[in-house]
C-alpha cells in the first residue's frame, strides 16, 4: 500500500481504496494507476530539479571563489621585499624550494628521495605582478607572482609552460 493523493479534494490517501474517505470522490483502479504515474514523473522532475540547482551552485560558488581568490592574490604590488625569503610546494613526492633575495637573486632547488637539484639565477620585477626568472641555461621566463591577503601564500603562474602553484612561506 502507498499514499496517493485524491484528485477531487488533494488530500493523502491510501492507492487500495474506491473511495476517497474525505470527499467522497470515486477512484478506479486505472484512475489510480494514472495518479502514481503522474506522481512518479513529478517526483523525478523534482529530483532532477534539485540536482540541477545543487550543481548550477556548486558550480557557481566555485567560479566565484575562483575570481576572488585569483584577484585577492593579485591586488596588492609586490616588490623584491616583500617576495624576499623561502617559499615551497610539494608535488608529487618533490620539494620545490624558491629562496628570493631583495638583490635580485634567487635559488630554486628540488629535493626528492632520488635526491637534490638546485640552480641559482636573477630575477627582477618588470612591473608589480611579473617577474622575469633568468635560468641557467642563459633562458629567461616571466612568471606572475601575487600574494595572498593573509601574507602566507605566494601565487606563482608561469605563463610560459601555463601552471600555477601556490608557496607557502617557509620560516628558515
Ligand atoms: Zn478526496
Amino acid at each position: 500500500m502507498s499514499l496517493i493523493a485524491c484528485p477531487e479534494c488533494n488530500k493523502q490517501i491510501s492507492d487500495t481504496v474506491n473511495v476517497c474517505p474525505n470527499c467522497g470522490f470515486q477512484l478506479t483502479q486505472d484512475k489510480i494507476t494514472e495518479i502514481k504515474v503522474k506522481d512518479k514523473k513529478k517526483r523525478t522532475r523534482y529530483r532532477i530539479g534539485c540536482l540541477s540547482t545543487i550543481v548550477i551552485f556548486i558550480f557557481i560558488c566555485s567560479f566565484i571563489y575562483k575570481e576572488e581568490n585569483t584577484a585577492d592574490y593579485f591586488n596588492e604590488p609586490l616588490s623584491m621585499i616583500t617576495i624576499k625569503g623561502t617559499w615551497g610546494y610539494k608535488e608529487n613526492n618533490v620539494f620545490h624550494k624558491f629562496n628570493f633575495t631583495s638583490s635580485g637573486a634567487y635559488s630554486y632547488s628540488a629535493s626528492s628521495d632520488m635526491g637534490q637539484l638546485t640552480y641559482n639565477g636573477k630575477y627582477y620585477f618588470t612591473d608589480s605582478n611579473n617577474i622575469k626568472i633568468y635560468l641557467n641555461s642563459g633562458k629567461s621566463l616571466t612568471a606572475k607572482v601575487g600574494l595572498s591577503k593573509d601574507k602566507e601564500i605566494l601565487y606563482y603562474m608561469d605563463e610560459v609552460m601555463s601552471t600555477s602553484k601556490s608557496m607557502k612561506r617557509i620560516n628558515e
